[in-house]
C-alpha cells in the first residue's frame, strides 16, 4: 500500500501516519523528521535545509525530491510506505509521480487532513510547550499556513483529478481520525 498524506501543520498527519504504518507494518516517511535529522547530524544537506526549516518556508525541491528518491528505495518499503509532508509543491508532486511509475509503483490514495487555520494553530501552540520545535512559534506558524495555501493547497485538485484523493475531517480526536483512517485504507488497498 502506498499513501500520502497532505494537509496543513497541525493536521495531525505525522501521529496519523505513523499510528497507522505500525499497524499496516509500512514503512513511514517524514520528510520533516529525514531534514530535522540532517540537521541535528550537521551534515552538508542539514545546513543548508536549517535556515529554511527556522523560518517555515520550504526547502528547495532538489533536496526534497532526491531524499525522498532514495528512501523510497530502501528495502523496507518495499511492502508499502506512507509519505507524510510530501510531496508540498507541483514540482514534487510531478518528480513523485515519476518516481512511482519508473518503479512500476501504483499510489493508493491521497489523505487531505482538512482543518481550520486556527484549530491547527491551537495544536501546533500546545505542541511547542511539548516538543520544543524551533519552528513552533506564533510568527513561524503564520508562515508555515500562507506557504501551506500558496504552494501545497493546489496538490489537492492534482491528487482529486487523478481519482486518488480522499478527505479526512482532520479536527476530530486522534482516535476518532485513526478508526476513519483504517477504513479508508482497507479500501484503497482493494482499489
Ligand atoms: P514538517 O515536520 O512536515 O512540519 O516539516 C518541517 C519543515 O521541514 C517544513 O516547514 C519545511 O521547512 C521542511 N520540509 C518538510 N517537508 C518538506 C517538503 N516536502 N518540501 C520542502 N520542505 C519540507
Amino acid at each position: 500500500m502506498i499513501l500520502i498524506f497532505l494537509g496543513p501543520p497541525g493536521s495531525g498527519k505525522g501521529t496519523q501516519a505513523q499510528r497507522l504504518a505500525e499497524m499496516a507494518r509500512i514503512a513511514h516517511i517524514s520528510l520533516g523528521d529525514i531534514l530535522r535529522e540532517q540537521v541535528r547530524l550537521g551534515t552538508d544537506l542539514g545546513k543548508q535545509a536549517k535556515e529554511f526549516m527556522d523560518a517555515g518556508r520550504l526547502v528547495p525541491d532538489v533536496l526534497t525530491i532526491e531524499l525522498t528518491r532514495q528512501r523510497i528505495a530502501a528495502p523496507d518499503c518495499r511492502a508499502g510506505f506512507i509519505v507524510d509532508g510530501f510531496p508540498r509543491t507541483g514540482e514534487q508532486a510531478e518528480a513523485f509521480d515519476r518516481m512511482l511509475a519508473g518503479q512500476n509503483l501504483q499510489l493508493d490514495a491521497a489523505v487531505y487532513f482538512k482543518i481550520t487555520e486556527d484549530q491547527a494553530t491551537e495544536r501546533l501552540l500546545k505542541r511547542a510547550g511539548l516538543e520544543g520545535r524551533a519552528d513552533d512559534n506564533e510568527a513561524t506558524i503564520r508562515t508555515r499556513f500562507e506557504v501551506y495555501e500558496k504552494q501545497t493547497r493546489p496538490l489537492i485538485a492534482h491528487y482529486a483529478k487523478m481519482g486518488k484523493l480522499v478527505e479526512i475531517d482532520a479536527s476530530r480526536t486522534i482516535d476518532e481520525i485513526f478508526a476513519e483512517l483504517k477504513k479508508i485504507t482497507a479500501i484503497a488497498a482493494v482499489l
